[in-house]
């Protein structure tokens, strides 16, 4: 049992949890990652302030991503001397979105809802600001860099589009619970102002609130607001925030990892309009680069010819190609395709099959890379990463530099040893295959 263990966390996707992991890590703490609900308590010797338990419950319906959420917590207070005590900080997306269909609306609010019932608390707040990342909310209302939520290509996401960027509107439809908002002039005045408003509003019967947060400033002066309250919904942004009231500050010595070694590839089945400029962009400084295409998988399973043994072989050409070459460089596998061609996709295959077969073939050629004697991979798309590191069979890591923003180095200490990058789809600026591998020499 820790006896250190200050937060507990559970992030309802694998990047969403790196995310987290990281600003928690550059503000100070040291932090342990676990994929999925561990089924053995933390080492002894674990020697982490926080820990966050990644589940991939964003697009499980409400009923599913609540069981999941409670067994996580329940793991998470076993850890802690004084369960009653650990502050827990459930973590979403920084576009808020989760399970669409026409019959659910997303399973933030549920999740919630539940993770207060078994706190027996009565009040938490909901953010996904995090502007570092150019996520801010003002007046309730999620801005993705310059442009409304609902305008910023998360309208078409393949699994969770977000047609509504107020997010009091979006939670308050996922939750019985009263929602209602902590504004941004609240936020400005400090955090006496913001634990004031807190009060006001559980006097009516506000349950749930969303928060302002234009600013790095905006955070930490929640943060200090947040002090002892059970339960934290947010984004990763909030992370920030939250160390300095254990008497934490920020350090980059808990950020080191072991020495890089082995073969670099890049594997990505996001569609975000980031990773389609970085894939272009890999593409277009002469990495060696292969297209999976959905319709292609099914054509040719038909035929008997299996996908991903095809790009496995393409992936030893290629290596040992690079392996006459001066510099070590990556190979890059890709499903990654713009909005028309994945609907054109989705109108042949179905949403959730199209989705599924791509996850598999990916986390199938993941896994054969790793055989290949790939020791540094950077996976992009959080569903995407979410099959790979299930596939690879990957349970703890310790996380390590940040590349961009809400996306750090990784370290798997066993079954292989092996540098991982978990690339949340909108995350990292065009350049980040290139930028990621200079960041690990
Ligand atoms: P992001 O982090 O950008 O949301 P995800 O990996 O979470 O990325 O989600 C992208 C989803 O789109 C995955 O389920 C993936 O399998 C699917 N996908 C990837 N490429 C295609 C494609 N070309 N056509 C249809 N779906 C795709």
């Amino acid at each position: 049992m820790s006896k250190l263990l200050l937060l507990g966390c559970i992030a309802d996707d694998f990047t969403g949890a790196t995310d987290l992991a990281n600003n928690l890590v550059r503000s100070g703490m040291r932090v342990m990652q676990t994929m999925g609900v561990p089924t053995e308590p933390l080492p002894a010797d674990a020697n982490v302030d926080a820990v966050v338990v990644a589940l991939k419950s964003r697009t499980l319906p409400p009923s599913e991503a609540v069981v999941q959420s409670l067994a996580a917590l329940e793991w998470l207070q076993a850890q802690s001397p004084d369960p009653h005590g650990l502050q827990i900080y459930f973590k979403y997306c920084s576009t808020f979105d989760s399970v669409f269909t026409p019959a659910v609306q997303g399973n933030i609010g549920a999740v919630a809802d539940a993770l207060m019932e078994a706190l027996g608390t009565d009040f938490t707040i909901a953010t996904p600001a995090f502007p570092d990342n150019g996520r801010t909310v003002f007046k309730g209302h999620l801005f993705v860099g310059d442009v409304l939520l609902s305008e910023s290509g998360m309208q078409n996401h393949p699994l969770t589009p977000m047609t509504d960027s107020n997010l009091v509107r979006v939670l308050q439809a996922q939750t019985q619970k009263k929602v209602g908002l902590i504004d941004y002039k609240t936020v400005a005045a400090g955090d006496e102002a913001i634990t004031a408003q807190i009060q006001r509003l559980r006097q009516q019967g506000v349950r749930m609130a969303v928060v302002d947060a234009l600013s790095n400033q905006d955070l930490m002066r929640l943060g200090k607001a947040l002090k002892g309250l059970p339960l934290v919904t947010a984004g990763s942004g909030v992370a920030i925030g939250l160390p300095q009231n254990f008497g934490i500050a920020s350090s980059n010595t808990s950020s080191q990892l072991p020495v890089p070694r082995g073969l670099q590839a890049i594997v990505s089945g996001s569609c975000s309009l980031a990773s389609n400029a970085q894939v272009a962009h890999g593409i277009a400084s002469g990495l060696p680069a292969l297209a999976i295409d959905p319709l292609a998988i099914v054509e040719k399973q038909t035929a008997g010819v299996d996908v991903v043994a095809e790009a496995l072989t393409w992936a030893k050409t290629n290596f040992e190609k690079l392996a006459g070459g001066q510099a070590a460089s990556p190979i890059l596998i890709y499903a990654t395709a713009d909005a028309a061609s994945v609907k054109a996709v989705q109108a042949k295959l179905g949403v959730a099959l199209a989705g599924e077969m791509v996850e598999q073939t990916l986390s199938r050629i993941a896994v054969g890379l790793v055989e290949l004697g790939v020791r540094q991979l950077v996976v992009a798309g959080g569903e995407t990463s979410g099959a790979c590191v299930q596939a690879l069979g990957l349970t703890q890591m310790q996380i390590g530099p940040q590349i961009d923003p809400g996306v750090p180095w990784c370290y798997v200490p066993s079954p292989m040893g092996l540098h991982l990058a978990l690339k949340s789809g909108n995350f990292g600026t065009e350049d980040f295959f290139s930028k990621a591998f200079e960041v690990l020499k």
